[in-house]
């Protein structure tokens, strides 16, 4: 059966399917929210566009497109235009819909997209009570579910479109796999340029089951929302369970009722999984891994605290059943199966670079150091090139420079990731005389361009660039400089 369909038959109408901003929302009420939206978009099958942010019309409009086969395309709202601009000139987008609280956004966008139709999502929907008529739209071998857009090496970001196929053998395994029940309270945390939301939404609803959306606020510190809406379902990136064990949220027991704690997005640290499970005894810790490129994730480890892992990090464990994942001689994991998508948007070369053959069957090639453990499960090592996670965010750390070096008009200069160990932030080393005039227009002018994730925490002038043997910026020195500031 078609996503679509799946959602429009699973689930009680009475039963609650959303609570965000305070207010929880029937099956029946989203689905006519979703109706509203869809009759709004008109009825060529056009990519659409929402510009909005984990709000109720955000998930009402997502609804709406995977219930009529249509393609949607998260626009972050904390982009700056000039980012969004790249996104919908890449994409194509015609049709954007937004909430009424983002028009100033329109505003600006207006100006440099002429040809781009806004319209404002109606919230009075949302009470009325609407009949019900879904117009779904013919699903075409291929056609896209949603395209995400990543951090791109060359300065620009690049689109990655997933289509329904690739979503539904997500969906369709990941649902029986976790088995969630219409009684489940499941925690909404990422961002909605992050595939990570699309699991969220989705499973969440296939199973008939309730998304709490953790409001804004209460981000930094979410225990107090996990007790008093007594989730079920915790899914995050490391980071946030760091930050979390940071502030002492992950007390012996504090969540009993969690069954599933799932993570996602980057390492998980052993140490931290084995908090989390101290926190959550009674939940299913499972370490989640993959690619925006293989549709959310494609490799799962079940978390055992009595276990003595030999590793750091937790094993990121065995391919899904429908999934091939191998290492190749360097120790390249590659991904093959349902769940990889068919290249990048309008880029072929980047396309042709990641999508190769290799002993006659063709993967995706990840990026990513991978090694078989005794027990022949896969473990994460590193990534091959420059490419790092903050937050959970995939940051290529050669899109900061190539930025930086056009702006400051200097080739030397240099970012990383530090610490070693998650959370993780930016720091910036520049070769030439300390000036704080140029650091400042240097960060203004980052922050027209890059998301708030990709903007330098330091800023650190060196005399020379240290290199190392080949001629390259030795990565290590910069690290062993800001380790002694
Ligand atoms: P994204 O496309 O944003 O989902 O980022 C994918 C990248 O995040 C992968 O190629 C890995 O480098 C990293 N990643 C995702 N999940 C994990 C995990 N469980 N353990 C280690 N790295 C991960």
């Amino acid at each position: 059966m078609k996503i679509s369909e799946q959602l429009l038959t699973t689930p009680k109408e009475q039963n609650n399917a959303l609570f965000v901003d305070g207010q929880h929302y029937t099956y029946e009420q989203l689905k006519k929210a979703a109706c509203a939206i869809a009759d709004q978009l008109g009825k060529d099958n056009a990519k659409i566009g929402i510009l909005s942010y984990r709000n109720i019309e955000y998930f009402a409009s997502v609804f709406g497109c995977i219930i009529t086969n249509r393609t949607f395309i998260p626009l972050g709202v904390k982009f700056p235009i000039k980012r969004l601009i790249s996104i919908i000139e890449q994409s194509g987008l015609k049709h954007i819909i937004y909430s009424p609280s983002y028009a100033d956004i329109v505003e600006q966008l207006i100006q440099y997209l002429p040809h781009v139709t806004f319209c404002a999502i109606d919230t009075a929907f949302i009470e009325a009570s609407l009949q019900m008529t879904i117009e779904v739209e013919k699903l075409e071998n291929n056609a896209l579910a949603y395209i995400m857009f990543t951090s791109g090496s060359t300065g620009s970001p690049k689109g990655v479109p997933i289509s329904f196929s690739n979503l539904a053998s997500y969906s369709n395994y990941m649902t029986k796999y976790l088995g969630l029940t219409y009684q489940d309270k499941v925690s909404q945390v990422f961002d909605p340029t992050f595939d990570l939301s699309i699991h969220d939404m989705l499973i969440t609803w296939l199973s008939g089951a309730c998304l709490y959306v953790i409001p804004e606020v209460a981000m930094l510190a979410p225990g107090k929302f996990i007790k008093k809406h007594e989730l079920t379902v915790w899914f995050s990136v490391p980071s946030t369970a760091a930050i979390m064990a940071k502030l002492g949220m992950l007390k012996q027991n504090a969540y009993p009722l969690l069954r599933f704690s799932l993570f996602c997005g980057e390492p998980l640290p052993v140490d931290l999984a084995k908090q989390f499970q101290l926190a959550a005894p009674n939940s299913k810790v499972i370490n989640l891994y993959g690619p925006t490129e293989a549709t959310i994730a494609c490799s799962q480890h079940v978390f055992d605290s009595t276990r003595a892992y030999a590793h750091s990090y937790v094993p990121i464990g065995e391919p899904f059943e429908h999934m091939t994942m191998v290492a190749d001689a360097q120790g390249e994991l590659l991904i093959s199966g349902e769940q990889v998508f068919c290249g990048y948007l309008n880029n072929k070369r980047k396309t042709q670079e990641s999508i190769k053959c290799h002993q006659e069957k063709t993967y995706y090639h990840t990026g990513d150091v991978v090694k078989h453990n005794d027990l022949g499960e896969l473990e994460y090592i590193s990534r091959l090139d420059d490419q790092v996670k903050i937050q959970g965010y995939r940051v290529e750390l050669a899109e900061i420079d190539t930025v930086s070096k056009a702006l400051l008009n200097n080739p030397l200069v240099q970012s990383i990731a530090y610490p070693k160990a998650i959370p993780q932030f930016i720091a910036l080393f520049i070769c030439g005389q300390a000036d704080k005039n140029i650091e400042q227009q240097l960060i203004t002018s980052l922050k027209s361009k890059l998301p708030s994730y990709m903007i330098p925490k330091k800023v650190i002038w060196l005399d020379t660039m240290p290199l190392n043997s080949n001629g390259k910026i030795d990565k290590l020195v910069l690290h062993a400089t800001l380790e002694n500031i």
